[in-house]
């Protein structure tokens, strides 16, 4: 809009410009009286004529003894003469005029007489012009909409990627190795007939270094490594994610060999044919597209497609067929020890107090991805550069891991006494639930300053990274979820709307027991539901439910149980250990916040299973 402005006033500055030079070369008269032919015949009759100049044979610029200038007009057909002799001038009379013919059209005259004309048009020329210029800015913007968005790295040796960056993930890597290989020395494969891979597919959950790893591959290789995300084929129009996957296909082939990353592919990469409405038709041109550009590439085109998705089970079979993304490499989320080394990578550039102690932060972090690692130490710096300190304490890190769970605390929310003893009931009910019971984690902190949206919390931390569980576990867990509302009862006969999304938890995590890990003895073992296809609106209008009415009832009766069983639980456990409930709860008045050992000094150590 800025810009808009400047051209006008460029215009108009340009306009003033034309319009004073014009005036400069038009000539000023001295305001030549207007007269008639008549009185010009009288006139030379007299001898008060000294010449007549007669411009574009209609007009008579008159200069008379007195050197006065006089205008007049006459019929183009007649000569000067002519038209004075039929006025009755006489041949003597007419020699005593100098007359002239200047048929030279005047600059300045014609000029004078073109420019009203020929003004208003330059002004809505020069309109035109300016706005056709900002049309023609976003038009061109309309004409690169089919160009790709793909961001290209050209690594150099100074921010060069390698697999040193990316930790973990010793057998991604030996994996992909063979595509560097490729990727170096093509011809060592080809000479035996061997296929370069198209694709590869890199599966793992959000934030566990897909990306990194894929630079990682490119910096290992020293090629140039384009990068764009699935959802940024989809546009509103039709047809643009489609006209952008050739022009990336074209672009890569260019500067071959080259790594081309599609991050969420599953944006554009699910099943066809599911859904309802045009965007879906969009998102399967898009996917035909990068089937068609994979399939179209010659074996001799050195450019490998690496896509990064968290939902490999969504994905068309078509994508995963030999010839396109066969290989697929699984990034896993860290464990502790890959949490260690990730810390320490991110911990390089940042001062840390000789008491931060890494394994330790490692073993309190499980579930969280490098991603979170990474924020982790970043909001940890954050916070110790508000504290105005200049190195980062291992407390401050501790406290950012909930800072990163649950969001930051508020401490602008402040509870009625009331309100603290209820939170303080609630949370002990939790803790005390899930210390009494033999199969749940140990709890590692219970607090009732209100983090995000939670009123309070308890945390637990499993003694060592688990990535399977069993029945009891869960039943324990779901009894430990429901231990929150069962203190508010016990202890206020009444109950609150705390526990609002324990409830909604703790109904997910039983309808999760019966209906995907087949764990109920009335129903047997199978899932019920295909999670799958519950990705689309439309399967899931027609398919979701595989089961008959009467399972449904049965799957409804059964979840039912389990969580009025795990009610019963909790609330026989926070009876039977009310000493305790009440002294935690004391504590966590004055207190606030119970670490592990405070509250092991209350309740005991935790029974063995
Ligand atoms: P994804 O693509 O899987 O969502 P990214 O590759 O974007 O994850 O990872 C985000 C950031 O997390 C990275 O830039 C890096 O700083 C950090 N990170 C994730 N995994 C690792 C790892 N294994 N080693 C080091 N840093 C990691
Ligand atoms: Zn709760």
């Amino acid at each position: 809009m800025k810009n808009l402005f400047g051209k006008f006033i460029t215009a108009l500055v340009v306009l003033a410009l034309i319009l004073g030079v014009f005036s400069m070369i038009t000539p000023s008269f001295n305001e030549p009286t207007v007269v008639s032919l008549s009185q010009v015949a009288s006139a030379v009759k007299s001898g008060e004529i000294t010449s007549v100049v007669v411009k574009e044979n209609t007009k008579l610029f008159i200069t008379t003894k007195d050197n006065k200038q006089q205008i007049a007009t006459k019929e183009v057909s007649e000569s000067v003469s002519e038209m004075l002799t039929n006025l009755g001038v006489t041949a003597e009379e007419l020699k005593t005029v100098d007359i002239r013919v200047d048929n030279e059209k005047g600059v300045g005259a014609s000029l004078t007489s073109w420019l009203p004309f020929i003004l208003p048009f330059v002004i809505v020329l020069f309109v035109i012009f300016f706005f056709l210029r900002q049309v023609q800015g976003a038009n061109n913007k309309a004409m690169s909409f089919g160009q790709t968005q793909a961001r290209m790295f050209n690594q150099n040796a100074k921010n060069k990627i390698t697999f040193a960056d990316v930790e973990g993930n010793k057998e991604a890597k030996i994996e992909l190795e063979e595509i560097v290989e490729f990727l170096k020395h093509p011809q060592k494969f080809t000479s035996l007939g061997a296929k370069i891979p198209k694709g590869v597919l890199l599966m793992g959950s959000p934030g566990t270094g897909k990306t990194l790893m894929a630079k990682a591959v490119a910096g290992e290789a020293g090629v140039p490594f384009f990068s764009i995300s699935g959802s940024e084929f989809v546009e509103m129009f039709v047809g643009v994610g489609a006209s952008r996957v050739r022009d990336l296909f074209k672009k890569a082939k260019k500067s071959a060999p080259c790594i081309i990353f599609i991050d969420e592919i599953d944006a554009v990469g699910r099943q066809r044919g599911a859904g309802l409405g045009g965007s879906h038709d969009e998102r399967e041109q898009t996917l035909n597209q990068i089937l068609v550009e994979m399939d179209g590439m010659e074996t001799k085109v050195n450019v490998i497609v690496m896509a990064a998705t968290n939902r490999p089970d969504v994905l068309d079979p078509a994508l995963l067929r030999p010839g396109r993304f066969d290989r697929r490499v699984v990034i896993d989320m860290p464990d502790i020890k890959d949490r260690e080394a990730i810390l320490k990578v991110h911990a390089k550039d940042k001062p840390l107090a000789s008491d931060v102690a890494l394994d330790v932060i490692a073993q309190r972090t499980p579930g969280f991805s490098g991603a979170d690692l990474a924020n982790l130490l970043n909001e940890a710096a954050i916070a110790t550069a508000r504290a105005n300190k200049k190195q980062i304490a291992h407390q401050t890190v501790l406290d950012s891991i909930e800072k990163v769970l649950l969001g930051p605390e508020r401490k602008s929310h402040i509870m009625s006494e009331k309100e603290k003893l209820v939170t303080a009931y609630h949370e002990a009910g939790h803790a005390v639930v899930a210390h009494y019971q033999p199969h749940t984690d140990p709890v590692h902190k219970v607090s009732i300053i209100s983090r995000g949206r939670a009123g309070g919390y308890t945390l637990k931390l499993p003694t060592q990274d688990k990535s399977l569980h069993t029945k009891q576990e869960f039943i324990e867990d779901l009894a430990m979820i429901l231990g929150g509302q069962a203190a508010e009862e016990v202890f206020f006969k009444d109950v609150s709307t705390g526990p609002s999304s324990d409830l909604r938890k703790a109904t997910e995590l039983a309808k999760a027991i019966v209906m995907e890990y087949g764990m109920n003895d009335r129903l047997g073992p199978r899932t019920f539901g295909d999670k799958n296809d519950m990705v689309f609106l439309g399967k899931d209008l027609a398919h979701a439910r595989d089961y008959s009415e009467s399972i449904a009832q049965v799957i409804d009766e059964e979840i039912e149980k389990l969580v009025k069983e795990a009610k019963k639980t909790a609330v026989s456990l926070v009876t039977k250990y009310k000493d305790q409930m009440d002294a935690v709860v004391k504590e966590l008045m004055t207190k606030e916040t119970l670490e592990r050992a405070e509250f092991e000094a209350i309740c005991g150590a935790k029974p063995s299973k």
